[in-house]
């Protein structure tokens, strides 16, 4: 492609911020447009839970901030289309010559008995603010999904005071196949911070009560909070030439380029092939979402990067920090080591080599496994469900 005169980014989030910005530190000096469906300049997410809601005083806007770079950023502003070197919006067509699509995730919501959602989610950080002046002491919040994001909640509804439950059918899949032994300790955690949490259960539906349990049950609560995770934010692109796959996942190639030309795509709501892994990936971590755009925004440019990270993830979670690094399987082998100056770590490894890391209050693991993920020599490794 030639070096595009106008780019238009779809996505105020983290992707939709660093794709713009590297278009602009890599020398793109055309018109350059981040449509976003917020009111606000775009922000980081990780804050939301561990900061945010836990009433420490941050400011989550990334920087820099677009206008310093030229960057034209248009908020509340909804992208509804796209047709060739033209993205649609509530604000009229945005023409381009190339796009960076980076909507995200859309938080998953809870059946509810008449159909109205009464269960709070978090995803933005006008959620966080709506959250955060709910959990007030004694109140009973019930938190639906024992994943990162319900941990991190969970966190912080006990830090205010509040009663707090956590209900979930496992630790979400992040945590998939990891040994017993280290999910036990994680369920100490949630004791140590006085959270009663209750795995191998499932939330059926919502009332402005509590909550129905797939085995009959009720628990009553004050405030129902879902993390249960995300959907591609993808509706708007159904029957444009934009490919989905089946769960709404744009469908980007190894270079991230979309069957558009012209259009590329970063960030949670994208799948891609990895050769590494031989299958089609996606991620929602932080890493993926600024690396992606990264790529997308240098392509734009003339670059020629694959894409095929070593996926990355950390949480702050009931005191404690995890990171993890690689993927495995669960006919991996697994290793704890603990160390009592190093830390605790779980390694994975397939025929000898080195699959995935999960690092519990030692982050220095993890970086240190990076090297020796990064040489293994592009293990098989089975899918985690
Ligand atoms: C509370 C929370 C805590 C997290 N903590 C961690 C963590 O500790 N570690 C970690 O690795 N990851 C964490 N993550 C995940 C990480 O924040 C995401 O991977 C990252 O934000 C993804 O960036 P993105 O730009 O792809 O999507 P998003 O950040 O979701 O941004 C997408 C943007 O596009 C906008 N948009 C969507 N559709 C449209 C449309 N049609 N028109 C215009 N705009 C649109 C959205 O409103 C949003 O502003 C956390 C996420 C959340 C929600």
């Amino acid at each position: 492609m030639t070096r595009p005169d106008s780019v238009v980014v779809v996505g105020g989030g983290l992707a939709g911020h660093t794709a713009a910005v590297t278009l602009r530190s890599y020398g793109f000096q055309g018109r350059l447009t981040v449509i976003t469906q917020e009111s606000s300049d775009p922000y980081d997410r990780p804050p939301l839970s561990k900061q945010l809601l836990a009433r420490q005083p941050i400011q989550p806007t990334l920087s820099p901030h677009l206008a310093d770079l030229e960057i034209e950023l248009r908020t509340a502003t909804v992208a509804v289309g796209i047709r060739p070197r033209e993205i649609l919006t509530t604000a009229g067509g945005f023409p381009f010559d190339a796009a960076v699509l980076a909507p995200g995730l859309r938080a998953r919501r809870l059946p509810s008995g008449d159909g109205a959602p009464v269960a709070r989610v978090l995803r933005s950080l006008e959620d966080a603010v709506g959250l955060r002046t709910e959990f007030t002491a004694g109140r009973r919040v019930l938190i639906v999904g024992a994943g990162l994001i319900g941990a991190e909640v969970a966190t912080a509804a006990a830090a205010a005071g509040c009663r707090v439950s956590v209900i979930g059918p496992d630790f979400g899949p992040a945590l998939a196949a990891v040994p017993d032994s280290v999910l036990d300790e994680i369920r100490g955690w949630y004791d140590d911070c006085g959270i009663r949490l209750t795995t191998g259960l499932q939330v059926v539906e919502t009332s402005p009560t509590g909550v129905l349990l797939s085995d009959s049950s009720r628990r009553a609560a004050d405030l129902v909070v879902a993390a249960i995770g995300g959907t591609p934010a993808t509706t708007w692109l159904d029957g444009s030439p934009i490919g989905l796959d089946p769960a709404g996942f744009i469908t980007a190639d190894d270079h991230l380029r979309t069957g558009l030309p012209g259009v590329y795509a970063a960030g949670d709501a994208i799948a891609w092939p990895s050769a590494r892994y031989g299958c089609a990936m996606h991620l929602e971590h932080w890493q993926h979402a600024a690396d992606s755009a990264q790529i997308a925004a240098r392509n734009i440019l003339g670059a020629d990067e694959s894409y095929d990270p070593l996926p990355y993830f950390w949480s702050h979670q009931l005191g404690h920090s995890l990171h993890y690094i690689g993927r495995h399987g669960r006919a991996d082998t697994a290793e704890i080591r603990t160390d009592t100056r190093s830390g605790r770590a779980v390694t994975w490894t397939r025929g000898g080599r080195p699959t995935a890391v999960l690092a519990l209050d030692a982050p220095h693991l993890v970086r240190r496994a990076r090297a020796a993920l990064q040489a293994a020599d592009r293990p098989e490794i089975g899918v985690v469900q």
